[in-house]
This record gives structure tokens, C-alpha cells and sequence, in this order.
């Protein structure tokens, strides 16, 4: 689609049904689960996902969406996972969403074949873990996740909107994938996120990597990641923007400005 860059142009998308396989690889099969919440299975809800083929290997990108998260309430609920497979098509390791889009990564070993690898989805805020062996099995409805509908989720002008957007271009950026597994059990902390006081201490969360988009400040190199960003759209060439005022935690002020058909984030003073 023109004005939007949905993919690394050095990348390839694929919706091969042969390795999605219902989530089914060879040494492991991924079963998702809820616990204290629903599957996304209501009308336009479920696991979009796409496969991308690159220099690096295969990622089947998957965003679980849901209409709306009832606590706390807000409309359009996405949760990304990302599984990524080697020239074989074995599983190597996957990201999971561990809750405000931070990413954690659980490597799989070769060996593990014929495994179960279990994903829940748990609380009312739809947040995942590899950690809960309770709740609802379900089978996934996996429905292709085409550029025409990331766009549509990239331009709403609200909370609602798509916060993953240079890490879905490219799953291989710097900033969302790990350099090992998290020391720390992960599961209490996320009880901070449905909460709107701090249960436990967040520095405990010591997660840096993120599906979000980063900005560094140009004064002080102090990182901040994105949330929603208010969409514009350009008189003249009629291509769509994303534009926000910042202040990094030392004050400083900038603006940024997301260019949708590069798909990259540009710096103004
Ligand atoms: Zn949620
Ligand atoms: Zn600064």
C-alpha cells in the first residue's frame, strides 16, 4: 500500500499454512491457554499473524487481539508474540508480550520434540506468560494479518491505535530480542499492570528489551519508549504522519515525527 512501509524491504511475508501448521512445529507445539479471561474469538478478535522470511531466518509474527479490555477498560487490546524458527523450521526461541509490550524471551532446545509449549493468557488484561499451567485450553483462530489491517490499526487517532510498529517491520531490530532469558520470575510484577498503585517495586522488573518503538533524547541519550502518537496526515502529498512533543526524564524537549512510508522515527528540536 502506497505511503506505508509494512515490512523491511529487504524481507519477504508470507500466510504459508505449511508453517503456521496450527502452531504445531517440529519440536514443539505451542497451546494457548486462558486463565481468568477469554479467548479472542468474538467477531474481527483473534491471532493475526504473518510469517516473515529474511536473512535471519523465519518469525511468524502473532498479535492476539481482543475489541476491548474490560479492566482496566479500554477499546482494542493487542498482544504480541513472535516465534522464531531456524532454516529447518524447528522453534528457536519465542517473545512474548510479558506485559506493557516489554519482551521476554524463552529459548527452545532442539530436543524438546513432541513438547508442549504452553502460552496463557491471564487476568483481565489479556497479559501473557510461559509461567501458568492453569486455565482454558483453546485452539487459536488464526487470521492472516494483512498490511491493509495494520494500517487501519496504525491510524487511529486514539489509545486504540497500534503502538508496535518499526519492531512489526522488522522483527530483528535492535531493542526487542534479548541477549539471554530473564533471571527473575516475572509472573508477580505484572500484577502492577492491572493495578493503579505499584505492588511490588518496579525496578524489580529489570526487562529492557520492548516491541515498542524507542527514542533517544538528542540531548542527554536518555531512552523513552512510545506509546500512542497523534496521526496527521500531509495537505500536500496526502500521506499520514504520526507527530509528538517529548521531555525526556532531565526535561529536555523534542519533537518526533513518525514517517510512515520510510518506517522510521526523525528528530526535530
Ligand atoms: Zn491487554
Ligand atoms: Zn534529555
Amino acid at each position: 500500500m502506497k505511503g506505508f512501509c509494512v515490512i523491511n524491504p529487504n524481507y519477504e511475508i508470507s500466510y504459508d499454512k505449511t508453517i503456521i501448521n496450527d502452531l504445531q512445529f517440529k519440536n514443539i507445539n505451542v497451546i494457548l491457554s486462558c486463565f481468568l479471561c477469554n479467548p479472542p474469538q468474538s467477531k474481527n478478535e483473534g491471532i493475526y499473524y504473518r510469517i516473515i522470511k529474511s536473512e535471519h531466518g523465519k518469525c511468524i509474527q502473532c498479535i492476539s487481539f481482543w475489541n476491548r479490555q474490560w479492566f482496566p477498560y479500554h477499546i482494542h487490546d493487542y498482544h504480541p508474540f513472535f516465534i522464531y524458527l531456524d532454516d529447518k523450521n524447528f522453534v528457536k526461541f519465542i517473545l512474548i508480550d510479558d506485559g506493557h509490550h516489554y519482551s521476554k524471551m524463552i529459548k527452545i532446545s532442539k530436543n524438546q520434540i513432541g513438547t508442549d509449549f504452553r502460552i496463557s493468557f491471564f487476568l483481565p488484561d489479556h497479559g501473557l506468560t510461559d509461567r501458568l499451567k492453569i486455565g482454558r485450553i483453546f485452539k487459536p483462530k488464526l487470521i492472516p494479518l494483512k498490511p491493509k489491517q495494520i494500517i487501519k490499526w496504525w491510524i487511529i487517532n486514539n489509545m486504540a491505535q497500534l503502538k508496535l510498529r518499526t519492531k512489526l517491520i522488522d522483527p530483528y531490530k535492535k531493542g526487542l530480542i534479548p541477549e539471554s532469558e530473564p533471571k527473575k520470575d516475572s509472573l508477580i510484577y505484572r500484577i502492577n499492570h492491572i493495578t493503579t498503585f505499584n505492588i511490588i517495586h518496579q525496578p524489580m522488573n529489570s526487562l529492557r528489551y520492548t516491541f515498542r518503538d524507542e527514542v533517544v533524547c538528542p540531548v542527554c541519550k536518555e531512552m523513552s519508549t512510545l506509546d500512542f502518537l497523534p496521526v496527521y496526515k500531509d495537505q500536500e502529498t496526502d500521506f499520514f504522519f504520526l507527530k509528538n512533543e517529548m521531555k525526556c526524564k532531565n526535561g529536555h524537549k523534542f519533537t518526533i515525527k513518525y514517517n510512515f512510508q520510510e518506517g522510521k522515527m526523525e528528530y526535530f528540536n
